[in-house]
């Protein structure tokens, strides 16, 4: 019988991981702590000198981006293990040229705060600043346009903190970025079956194309994002700051968080982009 889906919860998080760490070729590990002490974890495979970033959960109550980025990286490594083809992929010679770190829930706090609550429909960390909306890039034109719309405080959504990359979340992947010359960079959040790709003047030239390429292999378009939706992220920060292309990428379609039941049918699709990330 199948196993029953559940959502990603912090336990079956850690005992993903736990899983993912058997692998003898795979590392697992922890890039920082949220701000009620849960473990931002991190599963990297592959060569260690040039490796592309995946990450989800940025938002609560977009779960289902933490079960995507587990179930590729599960995925990676069966085919690794196995000898198998994904995506009709040769992933263990593309993991030889480059490797993949993966941080499947960038905000473990707002994850269990939406799934014990989900009347709260709340996307922030757990002192309800909007991790998305911290990231030192346009981050006081976006906090304008934030007070503009009533939001000047903590809350379920949108408050961008008293200052830039003041979440122990945000600082932990702005660390992690630093050390780690990534070659581009996706961000996982849920809904709207589109892609990201721009933000300012040092979107890279390429960007654009390697974002149409991305969106065809899941049938998804290609945006640019308007008001509130532009500055304080961290595709606009990894932009911005390490000149490199970085996309996000809106999964599914509906009203966040998104049914479980879709999760089957949203991964199947993504899957081929999943892999063509790695060699783009
Ligand atoms: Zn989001």
């Amino acid at each position: 019988m199948e196993q029953q889906l559940l959502p990603p919860d912090y336990c079956m998080l850690k005992q993903q991981m736990q899983e993912l760490a058997n692998y003898p070729f795979a590392r697992v590990g922890s890039i920082g702590c949220s701000i009620c002490s849960r473990q931002i974890y991190s599963f990297s495979v592959g060569n260690c000198d040039e490796r592309v970033l995946l990450a989800g959960a940025f938002h609560g109550m977009e779960w289902i981006t933490t079960m995507i980025l587990l179930r590729f990286a599960h995925r990676l490594c069966e085919s690794v293990r196995d000898h198998t083809l994904l995506a009709g992929e040769d992933v263990t010679a593309l993991l030889g040229n480059r490797g993949v770190c993966i941080i499947p829930c960038v905000n473990p706090d707002g994850v269990a705060i939406s799934l014990c609550n989900p009347e709260k429909r709340w996307q922030a960390n757990a002192r309800g600043v909007d991790i998305n909306h911290n990231f030192n890039a346009g981050w006081c034109e976006l906090r304008e346009l934030e007070i503009e719309s009533g939001i000047t405080g903590p809350g379920p959504t949108r408050f961008g903190g008293t200052c830039p990359e003041s979440e122990p979340e945000t600082a932990a992947m702005t660390r992690l970025c630093r050390r780690h010359c990534f070659c581009q960079a996706l961000a996982f959040h849920s809904q709207g079956e589109v892609i990201y790709y721009d933000f300012g003047e040092h979107t890279p030239p390429c960007s654009l194309e390697m974002a149409q390429r991305l969106a065809d292999a899941a049938g998804y378009q290609v945006e640019k994002p308007e008001g509130l939706a532009v500055g304080g992220g961290f595709k606009d920060w990894f932009i911005d700051c390490m000149r490199r292309p970085a996309f996000t990428v809106e999964v599914g379609m509906g009203q966040n968080p998104l049914p479980i039941e879709q999760f089957e049918p949203i991964y199947e699709q993504l899957e081929p982009m999943l892999v063509l990330a790695l060699h783009l």
